[in-house]
């Protein structure tokens, strides 16, 4: 078979998730509209179709902050908008918070395809049956990219952007973020036959569902679910996944069928280590860049992507280390200001927010179950939750 890569591209991107795609699509824009009549060739490699399902997630975003991101939003992408999350203690209290059309529970596999055909239209070369195997050191203005799949080869990029996930391992030795850093073991099944609000996502908290980290149930549409969990980091070895997420099902979801269940690995910690050296670029969870408590990362993945695009569109053209510096720490910085430094705040708060106890949980539910639903907002249930447990305040201080 013909490989539809060249043997050499401007800009090679690793990983068409939502930081691959993001990152591919500004790429290909800076072309429409070149600086000086120069324009890039792109390559964007993935291991499998980004469209395959399903796609290891719970597929909850924030409504607002998808639109900010992606200038068009397609309805098609849109299971169901989300009015609201029920949380649930330990001993099955649910607490209900209200915000109409604050979330969207998306389809990432149709997401991923419009994207990567919008990127394919655009210019760039895709090849979504290259599994990336190494990503040499850069030499000589290149970067030399090996891969193997339906056909072997490699290519060289005068940037590479690796966008391919949680600790992949490109720039191992280089003074680099490696996405390695606090991976927590998650797990999600698709169900039927069990009864649920459409509109409403559920987060199940305390040690008898999912210790140090938390279970769920985001609705994919009224006949199918995306229940799972994820383990808190120093859990893993004493609640296995699978066995948290059986007990789950069995107790909470006793008439669940399941139709399919697939683990994934989440990055979820805060690291300082740099976002880039020597024209390698790292976006999304190949760069940590989740949310330390929530473990939310396609947005995140999708800012970082597009950073790291603009970014890299900058260090192309120079040739020196030290004139593409502040540039590396621009990247960093504007990914601060958008996530990480939200991040690092609630990276050193989970300790604490990890050690809540289920006592704690459950009396707090008891307190927030008292008051109507219409007065409920986000900041009473944290705060009422803290004051059920006050040294949790002292404790959790960096959020504040
Ligand atoms: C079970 C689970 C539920 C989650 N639920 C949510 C949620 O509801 N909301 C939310 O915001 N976040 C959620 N997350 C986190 C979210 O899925 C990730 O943070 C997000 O997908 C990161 O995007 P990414 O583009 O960085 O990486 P990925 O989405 O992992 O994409 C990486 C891409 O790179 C490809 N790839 C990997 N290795 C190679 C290689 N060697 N060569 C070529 N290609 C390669 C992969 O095939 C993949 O297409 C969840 C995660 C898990 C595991």
């Amino acid at each position: 078979m013909q490989d539809p890569l060249l043997k050499q591209y401007d800009f090679a991107v690793i990983g068409a998730g939502p930081a691959g795609l993001l990152a591919a699509l500004n790429l290909t824009q800076a072309n429409a509209q070149p600086r000086g009549g120069k324009t890039y060739s792109i390559a964007l490699l993935d291991k499998r179709d980004p469209w395959r399902e399903p796609v290891s997630c719970a597929e909850g975003v924030s409504a607002h902050g998808l639109k900010a991101i992606v200038p068009k939003v397609s309805s098609s992408w849109i299971r169901e908008t989300v009015d609201g999350v029920i949380f649930v203690s330990p001993n099955g209290t649910p607490v209900t918070f209200t915000q109409p059309g604050s979330g969207l529970l998306i389809d990432r596999a149709l997401m991923h395809k419009d994207l990567a055909e919008q990127a394919q239209r655009a210019g760039a070369h895709c090849n979504f049956r290259a599994r990336t195997t190494a990503v040499s050191r850069y030499t000589d203005g290149w970067r030399t990219v090996k891969y193997e799949g339906t056909v072997t080869g490699e290519l060289q990029a005068r940037v590479v952007i690796d966008a391919s996930g949680p600790g992949a391992g490109f720039g191992q030795g280089e003074n680099i973020v490696q996405g390695d850093f606090d991976v927590e073991p998650a797990l999600f099944a698709l169900v039927s036959g069990i009864d649920y609000p459409v509109n409403y996502i559920q987060l199940f908290f305390g040690r008898n569902y999912a210790p140090g980290g938390y279970a769920w149930l985001f609705p994919r549409d009224q006949h199918v679910a995306n229940v799972g969990l994820v383990i808190g980091k120093r859990f893993a070895k004493e609640a296995p996944a699978r066995k948290a997420m059986q007990d789950f099902l069995a107790r909470t979801y006793p008439n669940a069928k399941v139709e399919t269940m697939q683990g994934g690995a989440i990055p979820c910690g805060y690291t300082h280590h740099p976002l880039a050296v020597e024209n390698l670029f790292k976006a999304g969870d190949a760069a940590n860049m989740v949310n330390p408590i929530s473990r939310a990362g396609i947005l995140e993945a999708m800012k970082g992507g597009a950073l790291a695009a603009e970014a890299a569109l900058k260090v192309i053209e120079l040739a020196s280390e030290r004139e593409k510096e502040p540039f590396y720490r621009s990247y960093k910085s504007q990914w601060d200001d958008a996530y990480g430094k939200a991040n690092m705040r609630i990276h050193k708060a989970k300790a604490a927010f990890t050690n809540i106890s289920d006592a704690t949980f459950d009396k707090a539910a008891g307190k927030l179950a008292a008051i109507p639903k219409e007065k409920l907002t986000l900041g009473k249930i944290f705060m009422t939750t803290l004051w059920s447990s006050p040294s949790l305040i002292w404790k959790m201080r960096s959020l504040f």
